[in-house]
């Protein structure tokens, strides 16, 4: 609940638009700062493992020039004096250990593809039993009577996938005599183990096809020889662009669905194309978590701010604070409004000075409330609701110094007629005099009121109202027989008057009103243009004053 209020706070709302700022200042910062690093990361990888890929094809064609060099130097070596036999063939590779470690196997095939000779990495081949007359490669060596490199075929005698390098062997009349066939396997090859430690990453590889899409080289065994044009699932499309003479990288979605740089290389010779298989996840790694970092980076810093804007706004909010715990005070009533009274020059000194004088403007706008509702709108005498609070009053001083209580009932006499003969306003002209009238007669510690038409009330101060009451009420009624000069007219206006008094332990301010209402009656039924007291029945205040 506090939390909530202090987020409701100004201060609250303060921090919260500074820490949104700083976080999206932070964060647009970092963005670009994370995207412009983002861009050259992603370039610098692509062209590493570009030239990383230049490197590793360059190296296989190296390898493959070496291989053919070897088959050449071979094939240029058995013909010394004449057709060699099959076992000086034999002999011949034997002597040769290179080829051992070049090749998976080397064979000699005659004319009719049937093996003549031929070692294995281990071993030996078994002879004649294969014709390899149908093979591609063989006809077109013997066609052309130079090396070829076949495309990827599958051994007749191992069903393993590899590739067959060949070098015919003429004679000295420039026909082949025999072929020399070197084979490479393609599944755990020992060619392309040349370039494993070249992968990219921890699960990046590397792969190699065929100038027509063959696949030569993959992690995957199970793809080796398929086409990546017409094998299952969408080709991708960069490596399809590599097919067509492309070379480059490309971030796209390898055939597996990874994410990856996809880098190619076309191969010198072959024409093979080497590519690479670089899972961006692995690749950007640590661009990741540069944009990680950045991130926390930017929070703690947009918090950082948030905490020094929230003790700055403080210190700059804390009048603001003191100024609101002082409208609160002074709410409840527990300062006066002075607690305003803020010595500042700034906005909040100018708010507290503001306040400080609308709170003196709403005391007297208060006071004067107060006033209109004590008072009688017409004659500025005291009214009925002053009345029953001064009665009170009295009754309680009357009764505190054991004294008498006394009160004045007066009313105008025939005051209708006067309304009806010369009109409501000189009626209430007649009021406003009767009323300065009568005030002018009592002392001033004599309260006068207005109760209602044309009926007015006096409380007399007396300290003993045997003595002089009678005379106050015969001024009074002396008062109103000058006449009346309204509007250059002179009225003759009268007035009849009950007064009562009691001693305190023997009335109370309903009883002294009625007693009082009780003599007025007297008095208008005695002819009007009088007064008349009534005291206690229980004992005469004073004797022999009895009426006016
Ligand atoms: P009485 O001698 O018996 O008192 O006769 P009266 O004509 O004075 O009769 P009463 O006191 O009952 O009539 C009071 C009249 O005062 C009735 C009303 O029309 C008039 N009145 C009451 N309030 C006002 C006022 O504010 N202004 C004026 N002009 N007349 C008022
Ligand atoms: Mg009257």
């Amino acid at each position: 609940m506090d939390n909530l209020r202090t987020f409701a706070s100004l201060r609250g709302r303060l921090t919260f638009i500074l820490i949104m700022l700083v976080l999206s200042a932070c964060a647009l910062v970092a963005g670009i700062a994370l995207s412009v690093v983002e861009q050259e990361g992603r370039d610098s990888i692509g062209s590493q493992q570009f030239s990383l890929l230049s490197a590793a094809a360059e190296h296989l064609a190296a390898d493959i020039d070496n291989k053919r060099m070897l088959l050449r130097t071979l094939a240029e070596g058995v013909v010394g004096g004449g057709v060699p036999a099959r076992e000086e063939v034999q002999g011949l590779l034997e002597r040769h250990a290179a080829l051992r470690s070049q090749f998976d196997s080397v064979v000699v095939l005659d004319h009719g593809g049937r093996i003549v000779a031929g070692v294995l990495r281990k071993g030996r081949p078994a002879l004649g039993e294969q014709r390899y007359d149908d093979r591609r490669y063989f006809r077109a060596t013997l066609a052309q009577r130079r090396g070829v490199i076949s495309e990827p075929v599958i051994s007749k005698v191992t069903g393993k996938p590899l590739v067959v390098i060949t070098e015919p062997v003429l004679d000295a009349q420039g026909r082949v005599v025999y072929i020399l066939g070197g084979s490479i396997r393609l599944d755990h090859s020992s060619f392309f183990a040349k370039i494993r430690n070249l992968n990219p990453g921890e699960r990046g590889y590397l792969f190699a096809l065929t100038a027509d899409g063959m696949i030569l080289h993959h992690p995957n065994t199970a793809r080796l020889l398929r086409n990546v044009r017409t094998e299952a699932g969408t080709p991708v499309p960069a490596t399809l662009k590599a097919l067509g003479g492309w070379e480059g990288w490309a971030q796209a979605t390898a055939k597996n669905g990874t994410p990856a740089i996809l880098t190619y290389k076309r191969m010198r010779g072959t024409g093979w194309i080497i590519g690479s298989v670089y899972p961006t996840e692995e690749a950007f790694h640590g661009i990741h978590i540069a944009r990680e970092t950045a991130w926390v980076d930017t929070a703690v810093v947009a918090l950082l701010a948030g905490l020094a804007g929230w003790y700055l706004l403080r210190m700059v909010l804390s009048p603001l604070h003191q100024l609101r715990q002082a409208v609160a005070e002074v709410e409840l009533g527990q300062r006066g409004i002075d607690a305003f009274d803020f010595k500042r020059d700034d906005e909040i000194g100018a708010l507290a000075r503001a306040f400080h004088s609308l709170s003196l403007k709403r005391r007297a706008a208060e006071v004067e409330l107060a006033r209109m509702a004590m008072t009688d709108a017409l004659t500025g005498l005291r009214n009925r609701r002053s009345l029953d609070e001064a009665l009170g009053a009295a009754y309680e001083r009357v009764k505190r110094t054991r004294s008498t209580l006394a009160v004045a009932f007066l009313d105008i006499d025939h005051f209708k007629r006067i309304n009806d003969t010369w009109g409501h306003e000189t009626g209430d002209l007649v009021l406003q005099e009767f009323a300065r009238r009568l005030t002018r007669a009592v002392r001033v510690t004599d309260a006068v009121f207005r109760l209602a038409g044309d009926e007015f009330v006096i409380i007399f101060e007396f300290a003993d109202p045997a003595q002089g009451l009678d005379v106050a009420a015969a001024k009074v009624v002396q008062a109103m027989h000058a006449p009346f000069v309204i509007g250059g007219r002179e009225l003759s206006v009268t007035t009849s008057m009950g007064v009562a008094a009691a001693h305190w332990n023997e009335t109370d301010p309903k009883r002294i009103m009625a007693a009082a209402d009780e003599a007025l009656y007297e008095a208008k039924g005695a002819g009007r243009d009088r007064y008349q007291l009534r005291y206690p029945p229980a004992r005469s205040l004073a004797p022999g004053i009895e009426a006016g």
